[in-house]
């Protein structure tokens, strides 16, 4: 009786729980054959809830490309270079970390760079709304898929924009950056 679906939920939870004979709470085995996640972003700051997603993102791939996104006729806050060399210092000890920049759709950029799924944070049913339709766009333009890691509870109300705003009128931001 149910033997196809007892066999079927087996065979799930032994996917879920890890892939070498894991039960119980073992974690699935760490950045092992998983490819190389993009996390894209303007990060203009970068902040901690950026670095808190580059965490997570490393327990899930092999490698994380961190990507500042920039619009030739934007001028930012930070310049691109500023943001790219706070990045890379910040993970100069993480060797399966590297930092690029790409002006142009996020899609181009990760089929040129081997990329297996991008990865982006979501802090708000706004943010969900957004991610969603871009994750389904960059999905059928190249196949790539999209994860998409909830904010930490603690961090969910950072952004770059905040942080911007408080350094404009003079507050030191220090506290929300990595
Ligand atoms: P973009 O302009 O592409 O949204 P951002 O630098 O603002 O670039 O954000 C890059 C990614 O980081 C986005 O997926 C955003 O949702 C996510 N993110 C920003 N702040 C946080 C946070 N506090 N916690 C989790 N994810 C965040």
């Amino acid at each position: 009786m149910n033997s196809e679906k007892n066999k079927y939920i087996t065979d799930t939870s032994s996917l879920l729980l890890g892939q070498e004979g894991g039960s119980g709470n073992t974690p699935p085995p760490r950045g092992r054959g998983r490819g190389r996640g993009l996390f894209p972003g303007s990060f203009d700051p970068f902040t901690l809830g950026h670095a808190d997603i580059v965490q997570r993102a490393l327990a899930l791939f092999d490698e994380v490309v961190i990507a500042v996104g920039y619009n030739e006729q934007k001028k930012g806050w930070m310049p691109v270079e500023e943001r790219m060399a706070s990045i890379r210092k910040l993970y100069a000890d993480e060797s399966r970390v590297t930092v690029a920049s790409y002006t142009g759709l996020t899609v181009d950029f990760a089929r040129e760079h081997g990329i297996t799924a991008i990865v982006r944070g979501v802090r708000t049913t706004a943010d969900f709304e957004y991610e969603v339709q871009m994750a389904d766009v960059n999905r059928q333009l190249s196949g790539i898929e999209t994860v998409l890691l909830p904010a930490s509870p603690a961090l969910a109300s950072l952004s770059s924009s905040v942080c911007r705003e408080l350094a404009h009128f003079g507050h030191d931001i220090s506290a929300f950056l990595p």
